[in-house]
């Protein structure tokens, strides 16, 4: 297979500047291999549909990956073209691995896929995470050689490792400025020393912030990629993603996106671990919920009042009020007034076409979807404009933060100049 191939990089030095023609048949192949990374198989015929490229030209992309064994055939297809005629099927063939690594809080999980994005094996571990760094790593290391074992995969066939955790990352330093989550470990913690020192020289590094990880992986799945959407990551965090032009900003200090230290109440008595008082995430935090409850005990007729108060989840509260329960409700109003609020502030310096939640508040339930949408069209500029559109996500965070950094790492793969250049891989 290509495994060496992958490995391998090409040195350009003292060649011309190409020629537009050459310029434009890289383009084209970008363009053609691009339509391979959902996973599936597809015939000449599908990627001239999708790329609106003339058929000869697809013929010769296909041709060109194949002789580097970038794609391989698939076989034919049941049915036929014009002329009857079998297709033939193509698909991704790189022989590789992706391992992603979600360093939480709570949760360390690893997730091993093949170079198609299908899920090899996984494993998790519930943990607190270390105090020190050089500990989380250790067992980080531990268990990605032991899942790698596990699926006979071996440290060369990786092409690539991602991280994601919570907090501020330094993409071109690979390291994490800070997080919340793990004071102890100081500013600027070098990341990508760490994984190097476990995983060697060889794959390629990413490291991202949790929210913006699962929100990678939504962009990846949306029809229309230049749509402006806002993904609201609700966990153990409040943040999120800005989505323009199929990217997700960052901004200068990778702030952009953390919109839970919005301040939407400076009277709010909370200290929030940035420093402010009123910060969104502190509003609309389950422990502000238990507070709440707990000054203002159900009564005997509401589904909550079954619970004690330090016990309540979210889903509890939408599940009470999808039951109609007045109680629920009071407090489904409050928070979906918070997010309204915070929605309102975000549409003024960006402007999404859709919101989605994902996490604890993408269970909620119809009358806090409604209430959201009253209050937004409440806001006289808002009333005026095209509503945005508010979706909900149920699945699993983990799942999607390892596709989102699946995605990631595909991306760094396709990105690479060699893939698309007549001689070397
Ligand atoms: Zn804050």
């Amino acid at each position: 297979m290509e495994k060496a191939a992958a490995q391998r990089t090409k040195e350009r030095g003292g060649e011309p500047v190409p020629a537009l023609p050459s310029n434009l048949k890289i383009q084209n192949r970008k363009m053609v291999l691009s339509c391979f990374r959902d996973n599936r198989s597809h015939s000449v015929a599908d990627v001239v549909a999708r790329t609106g490229i003339s058929k000869l030209t697809v013929m010769k992309a296909i041709q060109f990956f194949c002789g580097k064994g970038i794609l391989a055939s698939s076989g034919k297809g049941d049915s036929t073209e014009l002329g009857g005629k079998k297709p033939e099927y193509f698909r991704f063939s790189c022989g590789k691995y992706l391992l992603t690594i979600r360093m939480w809080p709570e949760d360390l999980g690893l997730t091993l896929f093949d170079m198609r994005m299908n899920k090899v094996d996984s494993s998790h571990l519930a943990w607190i995470i270390p105090d020190a760094p050089e500990e989380a790593f250790r067992i980080i290391e531990n268990s990605a050689l032991a899942l790698l074992a596990r699926a006979g995969v071996d440290r060369e066939e990786l092409y690539g490792v991602s991280l994601s955790s919570s907090g501020i990352v330094d993409y071109d330093h690979l390291t994490l400025k800070y997080s919340v989550h793990t004071p102890n470990w100081g500013a600027n913690v070098p990341i990508g020393d760490y994984l190097r020192g476990i995983f060697g020289p060889g794959p390629a590094l990413s490291e991202e912030n949790a929210g913006k990880s699962i929100s990678r992986a939504i962009l990846n799945e949306q029809e229309d990629p230049n749509r402006s959407i806002l993904v609201l990551f609700t966990s153990w965090g409040l943040s999120g993603a800005l989505i323009q032009d199929g990217r997700i900003l960052n901004g200068r200090n990778s702030l952009v996106g953390e919109i839970g230290h919005m301040i939407l109440d400076q009277n709010d008595p909370e200290l929030c671990s940035c420093g402010s008082r009123g910060c969104a995430e502190r509003l609309v935090s389950v422990a502000r919920v238990r507070k709440m409850i707990a000054g203002d005990p159900p009564p005997e007729g509401s589904p909550l009042s079954r619970l004690p108060a330090e016990a309540v989840e979210l889903r509890h509260l939408f599940a009470s009020s999808r039951q109609e329960d007045a109680y629920a409700r009071k407090y489904v109003a409050y928070m979906a007034d918070r997010f309204a609020a915070l929605l309102r502030n975000v549409s003024l310096v960006f402007s999404p076409e859709k919101v989605v939640f994902v996490g604890d508040y993408a269970v909620a339930d119809e009358y806090f979807d409604q209430r959201i949408r009253q209050q937004l069209s409440s806001f006289r500029y808002l009333s005026l404009s095209q509503p945005m559109e508010i979706a909900y996500d149920t699945r699993s965070l983990t799942e999607l933060d390892a596709l989102g950094g699946a995605v990631a790492l595909i991306d760094h793969y396709l990105s690479r100049p060699e893939l698309y250049e007549e001689t070397g891989s």
